[in-house]
């Protein structure tokens, strides 16, 4: 490889992190689940050794590494955080004016082209390399491990992410996932053995599985999962209620112990809407035999549909507060560059939004019919409150430790718990350690 190459996220101000539980609750008393690892970039530089990469730099260290002069200086993004792609890629201009990349989700929005040189869409690992005349060979895959914590800061337990396919095989319209990568493939099975092989014996035991759509191949699926089970690890996949719900008692004797989990919304016709082929009944069913087996749930759900009113978004809230859902991450549907939500809301109500930087999930982009923006604010503000009540905070360390308890007896729960504990506060060692690499 003959061409200097950097990547790197957008910057954020120092000492800034992401949480993902504060992003989504309201409440002073909550966990913490640290994400400040980049998926992306971590496959890319276990794949492709000789690149550079930089997770969320501050703006000082993204100008220090300018200074090595790179031959390519690639940004990897989602659209909210184009604004300050942008200041990046004036900075680089201002250097040696390397050649400028675009990866992730954010690449897909509109009028990117007029400041990359190159755009990559999808999981891009094999084309990076091309481009740079190397290959990558068998797919490899990279340690990544994220903590649940508290907000004093001490770390409860470690989780390591794993990725078993990509893509996903349904179409629903508000989703940019059919676009980003519209032909799925599945991670090789013996990347994902060599990935749980070094999570447990770095002490990670939970491993987090962030698939776009975990199951949706039978065979593979049943092959991850002897892997899962072999190593003795608790799994939480993201996947689908249709999936969960024909396969729940099967994975749960395997390690199943929870799932990140598209609620999406109460209302059949509206799910029948965007083409999500799921049953509200259905749903709430499987919540209840979730729960039942003490299992943690993040649900995602959306706000703001074309049929929705403040009254009915606050009905529907406390009607899915009755579910033991730990974490509901609730958003506000938004019409996301090519997809075919963006054409419909488009043309039928139109954009009313410029700056990307709101286009997080978290604000109305688009002259919605009932409901406006500040209106729109203030009900999600609602939500995030409403949906966390303080009895969670209690209830999901119950959940985990009978989860754990029936799984393996009361001595091996204990000692895990305090292994866990042990290992997050001092933290795991990953090849490529955190951060800047
Ligand atoms: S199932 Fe999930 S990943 Fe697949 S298209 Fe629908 S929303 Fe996207």
């Amino acid at each position: 490889m003959d061409r200097k190459v950097l990547i790197t996220t957008p910057y954020r101000e120092k000492g800034e992190r992401y949480e993902y539980w504060s992003s989504n609750v309201d409440r002073k008393i909550t966990y913490t689940y640290d994400k400040n690892n980049s998926n992306g970039l971590r496959f890319l530089k276990k794949n492709i050794p000789e690149i550079d990469i930089l997770e969320w730099p501050t703006w000082t260290e993204y100008r220090k590494a300018l200074k090595k002069d790179y031959d390519v200086v690639g940004f990897s993004f989602f659209t909210h955080e184009i604004p300050n792609i942008l200041e990046m890629v004036k900075e680089a201009k201002k250097k040696n004016d390397p050649e400028l990349w675009a990866g992730n989700y954010g690449a897909l929005t509109y009028g990117m082209e007029d400041h990359f040189d190159k755009i990559f869409v999808g999981y891009s690992e094999e084309e990076v390399a091309e481009e740079l005349g190397t290959e990558i060979g068998t797919l490899k895959h990279p340690m990544i491990v994220d903590y649940i914590g508290t907000r004093i800061g001490v770390k409860g337990f470690p989780l390591g992410v794993l990725f078993t396919n990509r893509g996903c095989t349904q179409n629903c319209k508000f989703c940019q996932t059919p676009v980003f990568c519209s032909d799925p493939y599945k991670i090789p099975l013996s990347s994902i053995e060599e990935a749980v092989k070094n999570y447990k014996e770095s002490g990670v035991t939970e491993i987090v599985i962030e698939d776009e759509n975990f199951g949706m191949w039978k065979k593979h699926t049943e092959k991850v999962i002897d892997i899962l089970h072999k190593h003795d690890i608790s799994w939480y996949p993201m996947t689908r209620i249709d999936l969960l719900d024909n396969n729940l008692e099967d994975w749960y004797e395997k390690g199943f112990s929870g799932t990140l989990i598209g609620v999406e919304s109460l209302n059949q016709d509206t799910l029948d809407n965007v083409e999500k082929n799921i049953d509200v009944e259905k749903t709430l069913d499987l919540l209840e035999r979730l729960e039942e087996k003490n299992s943690f749930v993040i649900g995602y759900y959306m706000i703001g549909f074309e049929e929705d009113t403040v009254p009915k978004i606050k009905k529907d809230i406390r009607k899915l507060n009755d579910y033991s859902i730990d974490l509901t991450q609730i958003c506000v549907i938004t019409p996301l560059p090519r997809t075919p939500l963006w054409e419909e809301i488009s043309e039928k109500y139109g954009i009313i939004e410029d700056d990307w930087g709101k286009w997080d999930t978290k604000h109305l982009v688009w002259d919605h019919p009932n409901i406006d923006q500040k209106e729109m604010r203030k009900v999600l503000g609602w939500g995030f409150r409403k949906a966390y009540s303080p009895l969670k905070f209690i209830r999901s360390p119950i959940k985990y430790y009978f989860r754990r308890k029936n799984r393996f007896g009361y001595i091996k729960t204990q000692m895990k718990m305090l292994k866990d504990f042990i290992i997050s506060n001092r933290g795991v060692k990953t090849e490529l350690g955190e951060g800047q690499i």
